[in-house]
């Protein structure tokens, strides 16, 4: 182990009230949203003012320190938001692990991020996730009230897609002794912010793509990593149309809204079901989301694990009877397909 976990636990209350988490199906990601605030400060708070809320892990340039026991649920995402049982087919509160990350003021940022992606290749490990499909963020669940972690990360020039691909290169480095990926890396921390004309690499290209996703075209240069006047002209109007104040200049406001409006404009494929023919023996990633689906319209297969056993073909199957329509045969393919996708829909 690169890191030790320390685990010292708060008290049985509200912010532990002890319960059971069944199945740990996916990770949330959050900053603590208190620049300086350090994991022990963190803990010492929730031990003591012992609010409705929590999550299972405080992680500073220090220490990675575990204040709540994984097998039991922490309150961490507003449990009335509904984008979690849209993507998991699950609340947060039930089925993920809370982490978050303290930064700011005499956090030293590198070492506490590289803790951060440590911890999550080590639960993605211990849970059998996998780092593109089952860490998410908490602004995407929330994106109405929240910006983490994004808001941490972002001041340090670290995308959200920088950070999954360091959780995926710690997973296959440290978890599958993988020897030639390299190290994690704080990519973009090289990278002071506001970004302005000039400014060239990996996270610029993110700002890019971002941009271009929210509708600011970059018809000429496209995303190709570099800060030139194309792209200014197009962060100056996007800074027009969401009323902030129009520079030109990168920095955390104007990343903020652009996470928010990208966060708000696209809930479509935030469910995404797989094309093609699924049947038992079937495994991998597109089960999984067949799983999660079927879980979300209550056709529950007890486990999310991609595995297309027989309590899947079960679900499927109860799923099918309700449609004159489909065959009652448990297979899932292009016609149940299109009558689970309905009934996506119609839940919003
Ligand atoms: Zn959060």
């Amino acid at each position: 182990m690169k890191y030790e976990i320390v685990r010292d636990y708060i008290g049985r209350g509200n912010a532990r009230p002890g319960e059971e988490i069944d199945n740990v199906e996916f990770i949330v990601s959050h900053d603590t949203g208190n620049p300086g605030s350090t994991a022990y400060a963190n803990r010492n708070y929730f031990e003591n003012a012992d609010p409705f809320a929590s999550a299972h892990t405080f992680i500073d340039d220090d220490i990675i320190l575990e204040i709540i026991p994984l097998d039991e649920k922490a309150f961490h995402v507003r449990s009335n938001v509904t984008t979690d049982n849209r993507m998991f087919g699950a609340d947060a509160n039930d089925a993920a692990i809370g982490v978050e990350l303290a930064y700011g003021e005499n956090i030293n940022f590198e070492e506490a991020y590289d803790r951060y992606v440590w911890y999550h290749a080590y639960l993605v490990d211990k849970f059998n996730l996998n780092p593109s499909e089952d860490i998410v963020a908490h602004s995407t669940l929330d994106p109405t009230r929240r910006t983490d972690p994004q808001n941490a990360l972002n001041r340090h020039g670290v995308s959200w897609n920088d950070f999954i691909d360091d959780v995926q290169r710690a997973y296959d480095k440290y978890f599958q002794g993988d020897d030639n990926v390299s190290e994690p890396a704080v990519k973009g921390a090289s990278i002071d912010l506001p970004l302005d004309i000039g400014d060239e690499g990996q996270f610029v290209k993110e700002v890019q793509q971002d941009l271009i996703k929210a509708g600011f075209s970059l018809p000429i240069y496209g995303a190709d990593g570099i800060y030139g006047a194309e792209t200014q002209r197009a962060v100056m109007k996007f800074q027009k149309k969401y009323g902030l104040t129009v520079d030109g200049l990168v920095g955390p406001q104007t990343l903020d809204k652009l996470k928010e409006v990208l966060n708000t404009s696209d809930p479509i494929n935030e469910f995404p079901l797989p094309d093609g023919i699924l049947k038992r023996g079937d495994e991998g990633a597109e089960v999984k989301q067949v799983q999660r689906a079927l879980k979300r319209l209550n056709f529950d297969p007890k486990y999310i694990d991609g595995i297309y056993g027989p309590l899947t073909e079960d679900a499927v199957r109860r799923f099918q009877s309700m449609y004159a329509a489909l065959d009652n045969d448990g297979i899932y393919g292009p016609n149940t397909r299109r009558y689970i996708q309905m009934e996506l829909d119609d839940l919003g």
